[in-house]
C-alpha cells in the first residue's frame, strides 16, 4: 500500500463520522494555494497566467490556518504555483502539521534540495513531487531541460533524510504508456512511498489547449494499458477505486466539494479546475453553490470530458464508505491488484511502434501546412 495505516485510519474515521452525522457534502482534501507564482512555465499550467500584481501576492500563515480550520478536512494539499517560493512556507507547513493535518506539499522540486532543511520529517508531512514521466517526457511537459534530473536529486535527498515522498503525475495527449510504466519502475527504485496519476484537464486559461486528454474513452484506453498487468512493486498513493475508474472498470459522478480550493481570491466555486466565482467563507461555498450545475450529469460542457482526481477521487472514497459493497470492492482492488488483461498487453506492444510525447509533437505541430518532422526530414535531404 502507498498510504500508511495511520493516515488510512484517520481518513476512514473522519468519513464515517461525517456519514453518522448525516452530512451530505463533506470535504476530504483542502486544496490550499498559498501563491500562484512559480519558477517554471509549463505549457499546461492554468495558474501562472495571472497578472504580475497577483503573482507577487501570497496567503499569510494565519490565512492558511483559518482556511484549514473552516474546512476541517483531514488532508491539506499545498499546490501553487510553487509553494517553496513562499517566504513563510516553513511556518505554514509546521502550523498545519501541529494541527494534525496530513499535508501534501506539492513541488516541482527545482528548489527542494536547497529548502529541505526548512522541514522536519513527520508522518503528517508528505513531499509530493511533480513528475510527468521519464526524463524526456517530463522536461518536455515542464518546458525546461534538466528539471527531471534536479527533481530526482531532490527525491533522493528527501528519501535519505526520512521524509515521506510521493510523486504526482499528470498525463497528457500523446503519453507513452510503456514509458509511463518504466517511469513507475524508476520512481519505485528511488524509494518513493507511492505515486499519484491523473489525466490532464483543459483549463480555459491554459495556452496549450491541444495537449489535454479530451476524450474519456482515450483516457480509459490509456489508463487500462498503464494500470492493467500491473507489477506488484508499484505503489499508488490514491484510491484503488479511482484507479479502476480511470481504467474504465467503473463509473462515478463528480464530487466537486470533495477537494475545495482556497487561494488569494477566497473559496473557489465549484472546484479546483473551473472558476465560477469566489466566496468569502467555506460555509457559503458548501451551502450557497448550486451544485446541480456541475459534474457530467449536469450537462455543463466544462465537465463533460473531466476525469480529474480532484473531482473523482472523493467520489471513489465516498463509495468505499457508503456500503458494504464499496468496502468489499476496495479490499478486493487492494488484494487482487494485478488486473491481468492480455488485450491491454497486446495494445501496449502496438504502442511501441507509434510516436509519443515530444516525438508526437513533431508530427502534429505544422508550419505552413507541413509537420515539423517533415520539415526536418526535408532539411536533412537538402543537406545531404
Ligand atoms: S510547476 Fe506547476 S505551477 Fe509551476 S508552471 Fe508548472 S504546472 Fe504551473
Ligand atoms: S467534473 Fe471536473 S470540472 Fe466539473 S465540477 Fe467536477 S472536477 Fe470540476
Amino acid at each position: 500500500m502507498g498510504v500508511p495505516l495511520s493516515q488510512m485510519w484517520t481518513v476512514a474515521s473522519y468519513v464515517l463520522k461525517q456519514k453518522l452525522r448525516g452530512r451530505k457534502r463533506y470535504p476530504l482534501v483542502l486544496m490550499l494555494e498559498p501563491l500562484f507564482r512559480c519558477n517554471l512555465a509549463c505549457a499546461g499550467c492554468g495558474k501562472i497566467q495571472y497578472p504580475a500584481h497577483i503573482l507577487k501576492q501570497q496567503l499569510s500563515p494565519e490565512e492558511c490556518f483559518a482556511a484549514a480550520a473552516a474546512c476541517g478536512a483531514p488532508m491539506v494539499s499545498l499546490p501553487g504555483g510553487e509553494p517553496l517560493l513562499h517566504p513563510q512556507i516553513k511556518e505554514i507547513v509546521e502550523g498545519l502539521v501541529a494541527r494534525k493535518k496530513y499535508v501534501y506539499l506539492c513541488t516541482n522540486a527545482v528548489l527542494l534540495r536547497e529548502k529541505l532543511d526548512l522541514f522536519t520529517p513527520s508522518k503528517f508531512l508528505t513531499l509530493s513531487i511533480h513528475m510527468d514521466g521519464q526524463e524526456e517526457h517530463h522536461d518536455f511537459a515542464v518546458c525546461r531541460e534538466g528539471v527531471y534530473s534536479e527533481a530526482v536529486a531532490g527525491i533522493r535527498a528527501a528519501v535519505e533524510r526520512g521524509f515521506r515522498v510521493t510523486t504526482n503525475t499528470t498525463l497528457f495527449e500523446g503519453a507513452d504508456p510503456n514509458s509511463v510504466r518504466r517511469f513507475f519502475d524508476e520512481m519505485m527504485d528511488l524509494g518513493v512511498e507511492g505515486m499519484m496519476v491523473s489525466p490532464g484537464y483543459a483549463y480555459p486559461k491554459a495556452p496549450d489547449q491541444q495537449s489535454f486528454l479530451n476524450e474519456r474513452r482515450n483516457v480509459n484506453a490509456l489508463f487500462e494499458m498503464i494500470f492493467a498487468n500491473r507489477k506488484g512493486r508499484w505503489k499508488f498513493n490514491q484510491s484503488p477505486l479511482f484507479i479502476e475508474y480511470l481504467m474504465g472498470l467503473r463509473e462515478y459522478e463528480c464530487t466537486p466539494w470533495g477537494n475545495p480550493t482556497y487561494n488569494l481570491f477566497g473559496w473557489q466555486r465549484p472546484c479546483y479546475l473551473i472558476q465560477d466565482g469566489y466566496v468569502d467563507t467555506f460555509d457559503e461555498l458548501i451551502d450557497d453553490t448550486d451544485w446541480s450545475q456541475y459534474g457530467r450529469a449536469s450537462g455543463n460542457p466544462a465537465c463533460q470530458q473531466c476525469m480529474v482526481h480532484c473531482g473523482y477521487e472523493p467520489s471513489a472514497v465516498n463509495h468505499t464508505f457508503s456500503s458494504f459493497g464499496g468496502l468489499w470492492a476496495t479490499l478486493k482492488a487492494m488484494v487482487f491488484n494485478r488486473y491481468a488483461n492480455p488485450a491491454a498487453l497486446q495494445r501496449l506492444e502496438e504502442e511501441k511502434g507509434k510516436p509519443h510525447g515530444p516525438e508526437l509533437a513533431l508530427h502534429t505541430i505544422t508550419i505552413n501546412g507541413k509537420s515539423v518532422a517533415t520539415l526536418i526530414a526535408e532539411k536533412d535531404t537538402e543537406a545531404a
